[in-house]
């Protein structure tokens, strides 16, 4: 881990700092890099981070993360190209205790207590990790994928008739 992915959370959006930058998948944590839909831990994202002072006065940081990954299509197991952009504002609060009011006023908020420091690497990795489909497909597989499939998925009725015979 190197030090360049550690800010001062509160400095940085005050002084309306910006920081951009690329990872390996496989240079993240294991809980990105050993998801199962992931077909290429080579491949690359990119960041930005921006911070700034929202009109109550608050600081905030400005994460945007894009990406062109391969994953498995959960249906054909076949890879797929998964572009995403996602962009979040976190804003930074002092304690827990103004956190919490904040987010029972406004459901939506994504927000964060200010640490001394603040791993950037982190908050690229739970972008990520939102981005992600909850089951990656391709609108359309291939008819020659999906007989494939369709050849190894157990006919429901030749697994009853099993369960006959072995009795
Ligand atoms: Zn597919």
């Amino acid at each position: 881990m190197s030090d360049l992915d550690l800010i001062d959370p509160a400095a940085f959006a005050a002084e309306k700092q910006n920081l951009k930058g690329r990872f390996l998948l496989n240079q993240l944590d294991e809980r990105v890099w050993s998801h199962e839909y992931f077909a290429d831990k080579q491949a690359e994202v990119l960041f930005t981070l921006q911070g700034g002072q929202d009109r109550f006065g608050r600081l905030f940081l400005d994460l945007g993360v894009t990406g062109s990954v391969p994953l498995v299509c959960q249906r054909c197991m076949q890879p797929m190209q998964f572009d995403f952009n996602e962009t979040g504002r976190i804003v930074l609060f002092a304690d827990e205790a103004g956190l919490d009011s904040a987010m029972l006023s406004d459901e939506d908020l994504e927000g964060m207590v200010a640490e001394e420091t603040l791993d950037v690497r982190t908050l690229v990795e739970d972008q990520i990790l939102m981005a992600l489909p909850f089951s990656p497909r391709h609108e359309n597989c291939g008819n020659a994928a999906v007989g494939e499939v369709n050849r190894d998925k157990p006919n429901p009725f030749a697994v009853l008739a099993g369960l006959k015979s072995s009795r």
